[in-house]
């Protein structure tokens, strides 16, 4: 890249802490997370939509922090749309050059958040946090020196918002900069002055917050017993493959290609569905707009009577039917009660994306209610970010 003097020692430690980061599961799944680093009046960040597993230097957008702190400073509109829009649109507008691929939405927080380095992640350990309802007290009051929460508000020009407040706040609390950010029902925000820095913030974050759990969970006695996922039999194999066949021709679009449909019998997944309570878990909601953005909001739940699963062929049709005429959109995760979740997307990694999301929600769930019960995205959140998504598509099309 042209740009700023020196910067592709920085842009190299940059593509390199993110692909390490990326390439974690328990840290980040699919497209999520973002990263940056500040030479002087630049931002370098992550384009949007780039998965930071496989993210090279050409994924990473130029952005003038002049025009960003202009930015911030601004009123935007006031309606939910209106401000999205001119938001994007000031966004691009403060790329060094036109026909850089579009920055993160994220891109301001990133801006303000001091460090040379900063990386978002969508950490599960954090989420466990993140998304329960004693999850801010846990960590104010054990960590309250060192980390700040940012409370749920629109992702983009109001979470950044938001994070300025909650910042300054902070410092003029504590006297010198959070170690980390805790973003609710969403991730983390950990920044240095040097890669081994951040790295070192993250790790501190993630053994603290492992140490709280396990107290909580001692404190409250010993945790539900789990299901154990046995290896299927001949027969079950069997039935998921055919469900699996199924699936495809439902889902996939009218006239055109079944689609790719992805398994998991895995223990997180297995545990959820032989819960009593594990359907009102399953379709209490998403817990993160990441979620509502590669697994749709609501999972299809189907459920075919003890002992006969075979039946569940016969249900699927009609359940996936009742589905799209509630939601208006065809299901990307279905869990089938005794066999398994499956996950469907257009494309192979689409259909193994939204498979990965999902089991992070699941692992998620499982560890927020040790810290006080699940805090589900409500309503007017959830829709919002469907409405955007649809709205991203669009753009994408267009594009
Ligand atoms: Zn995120």
């Amino acid at each position: 890249m042209s740009g700023p003097v020196g910067a592709r020692g920085y842009l190299g430690d940059l593509v390199a802490m993110s692909r390490a980061y990326g390439s974690d599961p328990a840290l980040v799944v699919a497209g999520g997370g973002n990263s940056s680093v500040k030479l002087g009046d630049h931002l370098l960040v992550k384009a949007s939509g780039a998965a930071m597993a496989s993210v090279t230097a050409g994924d990473f957008v130029d952005l003038d922090r002049r025009a960003l702190r202009a930015l911030l400073a601004q009123d935007l509109p006031e309606g939910r749309d209106e401000r999205e829009a001119a938001f994007m649109e000031a966004l691009m507008a403060a790329r060094a050059s036109p026909g850089q691929p579009r920055p993160s939405v994220e891109s301001l927080l990133h801006h303000l958040v001091p460090g040379l380095f900063v990386v978002h992640l969508h950490a599960t350990a954090v989420n466990q946090f993140a998304c329960s309802r004693d999850g801010q007290r846990l960590v104010e009051e054990h960590l309250g020196t060192e980390v700040a929460w940012a409370p749920l508000v629109d992702p983009g020009f109001v979470l950044a918002r938001v994070v300025q407040e909650k910042l300054r706040a902070f410092s003029s609390r504590a006297g010198h900069r959070p170690r980390a950010l805790v973003l609710q029902n969403h991730g983390l925000v950990v920044s240095g002055e040097s890669p081994e820095e951040l790295d070192s913030h993250l790790r501190w974050l993630l053994s603290s917050l492992r140490d709280i759990a396990v107290a909580e969970g001692r404190r409250q006695g010993a945790s539900r017993p789990r299901a154990t996922a046995r290896p299927p039999g001949l027969a079950l194999t069997a039935l998921a493959g055919e469900v699996r066949g199924l699936l495809g021709r439902l889902l996939g679009g009218e006239g055109g290609p079944p689609a790719e449909v992805s398994f998991d019998a895995s223990e997180p997944v297995v545990g959820l569905l032989a819960r009593p309570d594990g359907r009102d878990l399953a379709l209490g909601g998403p817990l993160t707009p990441d979620q509502v953005v590669y697994c749709q909001s609501f999972p299809l739940w189907v459920e075919p009577p003890e002992g006969a699963a075979g039946e569940v062929l016969g249900r699927l049709a009609p359940a996936v039917a009742t589905y799209a005429s509630t939601y208006h959109v065809v299901p990307k995760v279905v869990l089938v009660r005794g066999l398994g979740m499956f996950t469907a997307g257009a494309t192979a990694g689409q259909a193994e994306a939204a498979r990965l999301v999902y089991l992070d929600a699941i692992k998620v769930m499982e560890g927020a209610e040790q810290l006080g019960g699940i805090n589900f995205l409500d309503d007017d959140f959830r829709s919002f970010i469907e409405r955007w998504e649809v709205e991203a598509y669009r753009r994408r099309r267009q594009a």
